[in-house]
């Protein structure tokens, strides 16, 4: 008798599991339950290429139906699977209806942190997680207007940017005392501060919301040190909460995120997980982690496919991002934290294109690139190599970046 696989979440992690599974030799049936209405799309573009209206929402789909179809995969979508009970093998959704699995996958992701300020609910205030959320942010973009975004991270920082070109007066409001503070070093952001207030955008840090205040809709916003700023939008961009629930319900083991092992394995030997919902462990930097990317959710997918398929597949990648903002591309190669010396190479206080290359005890740990691809594809292979490198090396700018390697 054929055997069922469901994939809960129709996401980044999803649209690669599904595939693979075939890939791996999965003849069973494949149901993606997700409750969007969309089939997967790209999720980096909502606050780049799609908030800037350069892409629609048709051209966000990761595949279209008809990849889908060849693989014969079975999408139900604008569908919310409430509980999952591993003793009968079952999913059941919101709507009361009830389905069995052989094998189950959940790549369930994250969603927005909230705040609860006053006023939070006032029309205007936005959060950003969705195709809908920018759908909402777009109603209120207006050229001369005045849009604040809570939060100075990438979300942050890429939104600004974004509302920007479309004309918006522009504030950014970080609590910490720099942008990026949870994420980079002080140079980076300083650089990002630079550009930014180039191009006219506001940024206040060591700044706390207090709450927001308009008569329906939001007029502005009230910090804790009694300053206003006028809004006629707010972007509220403060982090994001992996989807455990459901997992954790379940009696799958939990910590920060569903634990897996190298190959997506959860603790129960019929369910497997991948995406930004998982605490992995990765070999690399000898740590369990959780990572918010699209290549973690892409590749740890692959893993999770063979794992169904009764195979082994270690999922051991390198972590990488990337962040655009006006003509800047960032590349970032593997994790930063723990570094104990920054090497810039480029003009990073007056040009537009450089690396910083974080080092722990001699040793690259990661890159931000900037408008740097060929440093960001060498730091990949240096981080990766785990040598000794000379600073004043790396930072000459007359060494080509393939020298580097040697
Ligand atoms: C604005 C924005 C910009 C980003 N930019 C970048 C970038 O530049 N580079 C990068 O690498 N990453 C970026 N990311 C992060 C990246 O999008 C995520 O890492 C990626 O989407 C993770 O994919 P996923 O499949 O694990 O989960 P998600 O994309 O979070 O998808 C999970 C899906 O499951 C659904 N779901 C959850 N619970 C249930 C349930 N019970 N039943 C049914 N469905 C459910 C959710 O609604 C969602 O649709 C960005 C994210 C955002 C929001």
């Amino acid at each position: 008798m054929s055997q069922t696989c469901i994939i809960i979440g129709a996401s980044h992690a999803a649209a690669q599991l599904a595939p693979s599974l075939r890939q791996e030799g999965w003849e069973g049936k494949i149901i993606v339950l997700g409750d969007e209405a969309y089939l997967p799309y790209h999720r980096p573009p909502l606050s780049k290429d799609f908030m800037a209206n350069d892409k629609n929402a048709e051209e966000l789909l990761i595949r279209p139906q008809t990849a889908y179809d060849k693989f014969n995969i079975e999408f139900k979508l604008g569908v919310r699977a409430e509980t999952i009970n591993r003793d009968h093998k079952t999913v059941t959704l919101e709507s009361g209806e009830v389905l069995n699995y052989d094998k189950l996958a959940i790549c369930t992701g994250s969603r927005v942190r909230t705040v609860s300020l006053p006023g939070v609910e006032l029309d205007g205030i936005h959060y950003l997680r969705d195709i809908a959320d920018v759908e909402g942010i777009k109603e209120d973009v207006a050229p001369g207007k005045s849009a604040v975004i809570v939060g100075g991270g990438y979300i942050g920082l890429e939104t600004a940017a974004a509302l920007r070109k479309q004309g918006m007066q522009v504030t950014i409001l970080e609590m910490a005392p720099r942008v990026l503070a949870r994420v980079t070093a002080p140079e980076i952001s300083e650089f990002y501060t630079r550009v930014h207030t180039d191009e006219g955008v506001i940024i206040k840090t060591g700044i706390a919301v207090a709450g927001f205040e308009g008569d329906k809709h939001v007029e502005r916003v009230v910090c804790a040190d009694g300053s206003q700023f006028d809004a006629d939008l707010v972007v509220i961009g403060v982090g994001i909460v992996p989807n455990i629930e459901l997992a954790e319900a379940a009696g799958l083991e939990i910590e920060n995120g569903i634990v897996v092992d190298e190959y997506a394995r959860t603790n129960d030997p019929d369910i497997v997980s991948a995406g930004d919902c998982t605490y992995h462990p990765n070999s690399i930097y000898g740590i369990r982690l959780r990572l918010e990317s699209v290549p973690n959710a892409s590749d740890q997918a692959k893993s999770a496919a063979a794992s169904i398929c009764g195979k082994d597949k270690l999922y051991s990648a390198l972590p990488w991002f990337w962040s655009d903002q006006y003509d800047l591309k960032l590349q970032i190669a593997g994790l930063s934290q723990g570094y104990d010396q920054l090497v810039v190479r480029g003009d990073k206080d007056n040009g537009r294109s450089f690396t910083a290359f974080y080092l722990k005890e001699g040793k690259l740990i990661s890159a931000d690139c900037v408008n740097s691809p060929q440093e960001f594809m060498v730091s990949k292979r240096l981080i990766l190599a785990g040598k000794v490198l000379d600073p004043a090396k790396l930072a000459d700018t007359e060494v080509a970046p393939k020298d580097l390697l040697v």
